[in-house]
């Protein structure tokens, strides 16, 4: 079994399990012993469905394997986002994007590592086991989507992971990899089911091995949903298809200074490699600024906090997750609970966005942090009347080693988000794609298009990946 699946594609592996030359029952016999050992080595998955219930009638990813992220719901499936409080919580209901993957046939194995609530970017703010890379075990796999990222690289076997973004979730975790992460437009695919770190900004996207596979994710999960009254009406598309005999001639790219700046040289040179192969291919280059790139940290962490800090309001030990008797008054009950349920990263937000909220100083910080968002949107839609996308670098650095992460400080562990936070707190899509190694870790590249223009983004990581690939 394993012989016949190792090198299929997630398309592949559909239409031979439709016609019948692959038994989706035997493939999942052999399959839970796989994820076991997966499991063991590189620790991607929060919980691990043994027996997965097989879909009933042939769809566009029928029998194909898919994690989900853990703060995605899942019906009669354990779902804590990472987090101590919802350690017990089973939803009784499946999120929209959960509901479509297995209305297609797609089957769910597991729910995949993150950092707790989506508040981090190694994955190591996480309540369970912190997933390893597979390319190096001692290196984190990025985050918050790191387990994602993990199964995605580990796995060698056709597989989707289905993954959510905030500031950079998928980009990050998609870098360290050496995987593609696809970012969609804000409102492409329904939060309904997702639990919320930053509602204004939070997107779920997909994560697999190459950007065919992940644009067939993005095709089935996206589209309106009348449960979530921020999701788009904008046609939902064959995403898969622009991944197909793309080309780049006459395309306006632009490649953002400011995005260059205080990064691995290393990286912009394999960078910029791939974009003059690109400009062969007929791309038009141009070097662009995004002057106010230097704002959108300090914006999208106040907003991001400010939104996190009334989401986790919740999460009082009454309705979900954890609960323990009621001794001493309700005040004491609550406070018990949010101190044993919450990890430190996630006090530290409480407390940073009560404040930025707090009468007196909301005008000063959130109400101007939004004006700032709007800014940086502008801007983008300034470049993107004459271009049709932007390359940068995915992230500053390789993958860094668990025991380097150790000594950032906060803020320095924030400012690894510096090339994914602008786009992603403009609601715009982006495609990661792998262009490499240094010192034996992957790096990444990414695409960067105005709203709803994921088509341009697919087929511009399309052609890289060819060039990459030598064809
Ligand atoms: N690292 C960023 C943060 O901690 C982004 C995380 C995310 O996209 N969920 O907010």
């Amino acid at each position: 079994m394993q012989l016949i699946t190792k090198n299929l594609s997630a398309a592949d592996f559909v239409s031979n399990s439709i016609n019948g030359s692959i038994d989706i029952s035997e493939f999942y016999g052999a399959l839970n012993e796989k994820l076991a050992i997966i499991q063991k080595k590189y620790a991607p998955f929060i919980t691990i469905i043994d027996n997965p219930e097989l879909p009933k009638k042939h769809g566009a990813l029928y029998g194909l394997p898919i994690s989900i992220k853990d703060c995605i719901c899942t019906a009669n499936i354990k779902t804590t986002a990472g987090s101590k409080i919802l350690e017990n919580y089973i939803p009784p209901f499946d999120a929209t994007s959960v509901k479509r993957v297995k209305e297609n046939g797609g089957v769910i194995i597991g729910k995949t590592a993150q950092d707790e609530f989506g508040f981090g970017t190694f994955s190591t703010n996480c309540a369970y086991e912190i997933p390893r890379n597979p390319h190096d075990p001692n290196r984190s796999c990025g985050g918050s989507s790191g387990g994602a990222g993990c199964i995605s690289a580990a796995a060698d076997f056709p597989h989707i992971a289905i993954a959510e973004s905030t500031g950079g979730s998928i980009t990050a975790p998609a870098a360290f990899t050496g995987t593609v992460g696809l970012t969609p437009t804000y409102g492409r695919v329904s939060r309904y089911g997702l639990i919320d770190y930053s509602n204004s900004m939070d997107k779920i996207g997909v994560i697999a091995k190459n950007v065919y596979d992940t644009a067939l994710g993005l095709t089935y999960i996206s589209g309106h949903d009348a449960n979530d009254t921020t999701s788009s009406n904008t046609k939902s598309e064959n995403f898969e298809d622009y991944a197909k005999n793309s080309t780049v001639k006459g395309m306006h790219i632009g490649v953002p200074k400011e995005y260059f700046d205080n990064i691995d040289n290393r990286i912009t040179k394999a960078v910029m490699d791939n974009v003059h192969k690109l400009e062969n291919d007929g791309a038009i280059i141009s070097e662009v600024s995004l002057k106010l790139t230097q704002y959108a940290l300090p914006s999208y962490y106040l907003i991001a906090m400010s939104e996190a800090s009334t989401n986790l309001a919740k999460y009082s030990g009454l309705r979900y997750g954890m609960q323990n008797y009621v001794d001493g008054n309700f005040s004491e009950y609550f406070s018990n609970i949010r101190e044993n349920g919450f990890g430190r990263e996630a006090k530290r937000r409480i407390i940073l966005g009560t404040y930025a909220r707090a009468a007196g100083f909301r005008d000063a910080y959130y109400m101007k942090a939004l004006k700032v968002r709007r800014l940086i949107i502008d801007e983008f839609k300034e470049r993107f009347k004459h271009l049709d996308a932007l390359i940068a670098p995915s992230m500053p650095i390789i993958a860094p080693r668990f025991d380097e992460i150790k000594k950032l400080t906060p803020l320095e562990n924030y400012n690894m988000d510096k090339l994914t936070i602008g786009p992603n707190m403009s609601g715009i899509p982006t495609i990661s794609i792998p262009i490499g190694t240094i010192e034996s870790m992957p790096i990444g590249m990414q695409i960067i298009g105005d709203h709803y223009n994921e088509s341009k983004i697919i087929k511009i990581a399309a052609v890289a990946e060819r060039n990459l690939n030598g064809n």
